[in-house]
């Protein structure tokens, strides 16, 4: 089996949320509480139940309304900076399939609260959540189990405008930068978010900012200052021991 990418076009996207129901579905996780806050996303995050959440953010422009919307998950880093800190804290706690690339947490093994907290920190996307109850972390799989089935992801299933694409990483990167090509015609901002790092690539027509904070990598090497330090002082390390 190949290195797998998922394409999400958010010019395409209406915010049906289709694939936020279809995680909750398909992983058998319950519903989060919430309330009305003033705008329609909903639930308010991601959380040790929801996966994946379109995110809504509102501008106006010219004194129109803009929507913009972002259905948020974990990217699936090539290189994934909360594996790196995980693995030194909790064994096991975060897996990476070579087939696929695909990174797995493991609920079932248990994390202290601050060393999830490293972990979370350390992802350029903010996307671990952790469970006071269990101890363990949880976030998108991938759909690793109807992935290894050649099924596609549930969200990608569900998605009724073609927003979402899930195939071999060439032919996803093909197509991203075919679409680019198209968008940027109309919207001559557009980008595609991170491409070379992640396995969920989107496409965004505007600033990233304004569709969440974290829609590009919010660190530009995606570790943490303590991960940068540890690995400036390796060396030095070794030169005193030799
Ligand atoms: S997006 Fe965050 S949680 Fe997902 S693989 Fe990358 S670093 Fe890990
Ligand atoms: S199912 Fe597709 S169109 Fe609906 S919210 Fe998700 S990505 Fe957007």
């Amino acid at each position: 089996m190949a290195d797998k990418s998922f394409f999400v076009d958010t010019t395409k996207c209406t915010a049906c949320r289709g694939c936020q129901i279809a995680c909750k579905q398909w992983n058998k996780n319950p519903g989060t509480k919430t309330y009305q806050r003033g705008n329609h996303q909903n639930p308010e995050d991601l959380s040790f139940f929801t996966f994946k959440l379109v995110r809504f953010s509102e501008h106006e422009v010219d004194g129109n309304p803009q929507w913009l919307f972002f259905p948020d998950q974990c990217r699936h880093c090539l290189t994934p900076p909360c594996k790196e800190v995980a693995d030194s804290k909790a064994k096991g706690a975060i897996l990476q399939d070579e087939a696929t690339g695909a990174v797995i947490f493991n609920p079932k093994v248990k994390m202290k609260r601050a060393d999830f907290q490293e972990t979370r920190e350390a992802c350029p996307y903010d996307i671990p959540r952790w469970s006071e109850k269990t101890g363990g972390m949880a976030k998108c799989t991938m759909c690793i189990d109807r992935v290894k089935e050649g099924l596609l992801p549930a969200c990608v299933k569900t998605c009724p405008t073609g927003a979402m694409s899930f195939g071999d990483r060439e032919q996803m990167l093909e197509k991203a930068n075919k679409r680019l090509a198209e968008v940027q015609i109309k919207f001559k901002d557009a980008m595609l978010a991170n491409p070379d790092d992640v396995r969920v690539i989107f496409l965004l027509a505007d600033d990233p900012k304004k569709y969440y904070k974290t829609a590009v990598a919010a660190n530009t090497f995606g570790i943490t200052r303590k991960m940068a330090l540890k690995r400036i002082l390796r060396p030095l390390r070794n030169l005193t021991i030799g």
